[in-house]
């Protein structure tokens, strides 16, 4: 089984041969396929693009350590130090602006954040990854990166303002948004009139920010220059290379990381550690749409994952639907579409209880990760050897996970009049594939009740809390205290006489 991916490095679909494997790899001996990707600032509740983040990241990790059977070190960041609008090196800090709306400082919102963050995620069925640093624990990291590169005159100085790394001395800066980058821009550059604030190219970033005006900003800190903000792009590279080594697999984030972040955190990577490539393959995903047009504030058209739930989605559909999805691919949010999936789940649970065998669920649950190229030699019958065949031809295609649906979905079309081998033996492959990507409980709820749920008396005060406040129609607290509630596991829904509680 070979695994193809699209590379964004190169700009075409590639064999996935880890460096471990590969016999032009010459740094210092592997023995893991090393796994980074770029996860949010923790400053405001999650949004669908932070969902699809963690859901695409969540899947290549899957398919490596479940499907392919690599050893694997996959990481996450949390990035907990200061932000500013956007990737650029301007503008507002996010995270310090975040912190006194809310009354608290800027690491303890980072803290409420990160805790929310994490609990969304575990309802999306997303295990942990192996390393899920925090920025703001590897200062030290951050600044070693930024001396190696002054010690290599990459960087100049900016006064009262910081230091910044001079692109002009890399060849191939950009060479993730094309080829002839630096072409193109140095034709901007003579061709226009272009405020450079002080900076020497348009390109040049921010790796130290020193500090300005009066008082102290929660996020900086000490470092040999004096009191600063590391730049947006180092916390990436410091600890990617400190857990991942300086040489790794794949890098993965979202299409909007490409111009600036991804772009910067290659040039200084590249430079610090004198590694060319620094990632063998570099992975994103598609922006998030509603109802054809980009989720964004200027649109005014973002629908919070929360506000989804609070339709009586499951969390469990909102998985589904993005394995509908090719991650590559515009995911386009409405209302039908979502409807479309909670259906499509509801009905494959409906026709995976004609295969259910808890005989079989009891001995596969001893060993229920075990890589296709292994289980599948136990296989005997035709119709599902090739049903696994065509589905694991559709993820290897570039994690082509729609297709994958539709096998599957189509493998139990003819169930009735299947064999009881053939039904065996598709639950065995149906079962393992949950188990170990899909993760949108096909067989959980089969034969058990959904016993009466025990409310928390917290819950129940927050949920007083909350009904008065929409009755006094302060719905900026009505929504807090949602959140809230939400953050403690339950859903809250209101009904003709108050309100009703759920577990998610
Ligand atoms: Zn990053």
């Amino acid at each position: 089984m070979q695994l193809h991916i699209y590379n964004t490095l190169t700009r075409q679909k590639e064999l996935f041969v880890p460096l471990m494997d590969d016999p032009k790899y010459t740094g210092p001996k592997k023995d893991f396929v090393g796994f980074y990707s770029c996860w949010p600032t923790v400053y405001s509740m999650p949004h669908f693009g932070n969902v699809r983040a963690s859901f695409t990241a969540d899947l290549i990790r899957n398919v490596l350590k479940n499907i392919m059977g690599y050893k694997t070190i996959s990481m996450t960041n949390f990035t907990d130090v200061w932000h500013l609008r956007g990737d650029s090196d301007d503008g507002e800090e996010k995270m310090e602006k975040a912190a006194k709306k809310e009354w608290m400082t800027a690491r303890d919102l980072a803290k409420k954040y990160e805790k929310i963050f994490r609990d969304f995620f575990k309802w999306l069925q997303i295990d942990d990854f192996d390393i899920m640093p925090r920025a703001t624990e590897h200062i030290a990291e951050q600044i070693d990166l930024v001396k190696k590169l002054e010690a290599k005159w990459y960087t100049y100085i900016i006064p009262g303002d910081g230091v910044y790394m001079d692109t002009s001395k890399i060849d191939d800066y950009g060479k993730l948004l094309w080829p002839n980058y630096k072409k193109h821009l140095e034709g901007i550059q003579a061709g226009e009139r272009i405020d450079l604030w002080w900076k020497k190219n348009i390109t040049d970033f921010a790796l130290w920010k020193f500090h300005v005006g009066e008082g102290k900003r929660d996020m900086e800190r000490e470092s040999p220059r004096g009191v600063w903000f590391p730049g947006r792009h180092a916390e990436c590279s410091a600890m990617s290379s400190k857990y991942l080594w300086n040489q790794f697999d794949i890098h993965h984030g979202g299409y909007d990381l490409i111009p600036i972040h991804h772009t910067n955190e290659i040039a200084q990577s590249e430079c610090a550690f004198d590694v060319h490539p620094r990632v063998k393959y570099r992975m994103h995903h598609q922006f998030v749409n509603m109802n054809g047009k980009k989720m964004s504030k200027s649109e005014g058209n973002i629908v919070s994952p929360y506000e989804v739930l609070e339709k009586w989605y499951d969390y469990l559909d909102i998985r589904y639907f993005f394995f509908t999805t090719h991650y590559r691919s515009f995911f386009d949010f409405t209302r039908s579409s979502m409807n479309a999936a909670k259906h499509a789940r509801e009905n494959l649970i409906k026709k995976m209880q004609k295969i259910f065998d808890p005989h079989v669920k009891v001995i596969m649950d001893r060993d229920i990760i075990l890589p296709y190229e292994k289980f599948k030699e136990g296989i005997t019958s035709k119709y599902v050897w090739d049903a696994l065949e065509d589905m694991m031809a559709a993820l290897m295609d570039d994690l082509n996970t729609p297709q994958l649906m539709a096998i599957l979905n189509q493998s139990l079309n003819s169930v009735d009049k299947m064999e009881e081998v053939d039904k065996k033996e598709l639950f065995v492959v149906l079962y393992r594939l949950e188990k170990n990507l899909l993760k949108v409980w096909l067989f959980d709820w089969i034969g058990q009740e959904i016993k009466e749920i025990k409310i928390p008396s917290k819950i129940i005060q927050l949920a007083d809390k909350r009904l008065q406040a929409k009755k006094d129609k302060d719905f900026t607290l009505s929504d807090e205290l949602r959140n809230k509630i939400i953050s403690l596991g339950r859903e809250i829904n209101d009904t003709k006489n108050g309100y009703e509680i759920t577990k998610i």
